[in-house]
């Protein structure tokens, strides 16, 4: 049997930290995985530097995962083709907003035993529409796709604190073994169910809910106390997007199942966002700063891109389009104290 090859195709915050695992099981599983694993890195300069260069020299992402070292059979390619060039699994890890982009690009250049998994937290939208990215990248690329989401902040994994994660696959019999074998370790612990479609919409519509969770924080230590959101207040919201996300799945999608949203890619990720995410703490300068969610993303996350807000906006099109914002109170008002100025107390108050 021949050895598979690995694409990483993202090097952000998750992409890295991935990478670092990927490469680490790839040495490990020697008689499963080819040694090299191949990372796409959409190149720029940081110091007056290739980025790609400074990794492979320096085995370590700099920017996006500075401090944390990569395996050496990790080896970052700026060019997307050449990086997935005979590379029979694929990871997809970037910002959602990208993805649509690059399997273009990708479009007719894949082997043809090729399979993919996501690792993308958001909805592919297209003309008021949404849909999983699992079904972009297999109806772009012709690829089997499963799904990788968890409670997995980045800087946690890729420091080898204990945590979990959940892969869904409809096609798990076949591949759910491979999958598990390329990213379970001791501390990064994979469970394998069939739910591809739940896992996806946990991952993309918890960070929504934890935008809101910031919204409540942020009104917290507002410094003029003008109305105090404490921790029951963001447990409120948690339980009331929990509730949202799983209406959400089932009312647009088929095969949504209640079970999932106990596994790691539901409630634990919805907790671990609302407490220590990118998406939290950016909503929670939004409160107090007077500075659009733009600004801040550009001055607080060094390149690295929320996805929450963009969801709230999908999400909100598609709603809008269907005549049904009232039938998701929590994530319309997110949408609303985000993009049309109302004020972030009506974050519950006037649910
Ligand atoms: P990130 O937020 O660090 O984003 C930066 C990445 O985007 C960089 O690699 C940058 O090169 C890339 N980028 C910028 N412009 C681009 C362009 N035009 N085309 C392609 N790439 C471009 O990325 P991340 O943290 O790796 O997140 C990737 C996905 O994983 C997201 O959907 C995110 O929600 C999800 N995720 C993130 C975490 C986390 O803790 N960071 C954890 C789990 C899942
Ligand atoms: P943020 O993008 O809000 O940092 O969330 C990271 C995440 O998905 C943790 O599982």
């Amino acid at each position: 049997m021949s050895l598979h090859k690995v694409a990483i195709i993202g090097s952000g915050n998750w992409g890295s930290a991935i990478a670092k695992i990927v490469g680490e099981n790839a040495q490990k599983h020697s008689d499963l995985f080819d040694r090299q694993v191949r990372m796409w890195v959409f190149e720029e300069q940081v110091d007056g530097r290739n980025l790609t260069d400074i990794i492979n020299e320096k085995h370590e992402n700099v920017k996006y995962l500075p401090g944390v070292k990569l395996p050496e059979n990790v080896i970052a390619i700026p060019d997307l083709i050449e990086a997935c060039q005979g590379a029979d699994l694929l990871v997809f890890v970037l910002p959602h907003q990208f993805v649509h982009r690059v399997c273009t690009d990708l479009k007719g250049k894949l082997g043809k035993n090729a399979r993919a998994i996501s690792l993308i937290k958001g909805l592919a939208f297209h003309d008021n529409n949404i849909s999983l990215f699992t079904d972009e990248i297999q109806n772009t690329l012709n690829v089997p796709t499963a799904a990788l989401s968890g409670a997995n902040i980045a800087d946690e994994v890729a420091q080898e604190m204990f945590g979990e994660t959940t892969i869904g696959s409809q096609t798990y019999e076949e591949d759910g073994e491979l999958w598990f074998k390329l990213f379970n370790t001791p501390y990064f612990q994979v469970t394998v169910i069939a739910d591809s479609v739940s896992v996806q919409i946990c991952g993309a519509l918890k960070n929504v809910i934890a935008v809101g969770a910031g919204l409540c924080d942020g009104l917290n230590d507002s410094p003029s106390q003008r109305c105090r959101y404490g921790n029951n207040t963001k447990a409120a919201v948690i339980r009331r997007g929990l509730l949202e996300m799983r209406k959400f799945g089932k009312s647009f999608f088929g095969g949504v199942r209640t079970e999932t949203f106990f596994q790691s890619c539901g409630v634990a990720d919805l907790i671990t966002t609302c407490l220590g995410g990118r998406n939290r703490k950016v909503s929670e300068a939004f409160v107090n700063s007077g500075k659009s969610i733009e600004e801040l993303e550009k001055e607080m996350l060094n390149g690295q891109k929320l996805q929450g807000t963009t969801t709230a906006k999908e999400v909100h099109e598609f709603l809008k389009a269907r005549n049904m914002t009232e039938d998701f109170p929590l994530m319309t008002t997110v949408y609303r104290i985000i993009y049309d100025g109302e004020p972030p107390e009506t974050i519950v108050r006037d649910i």
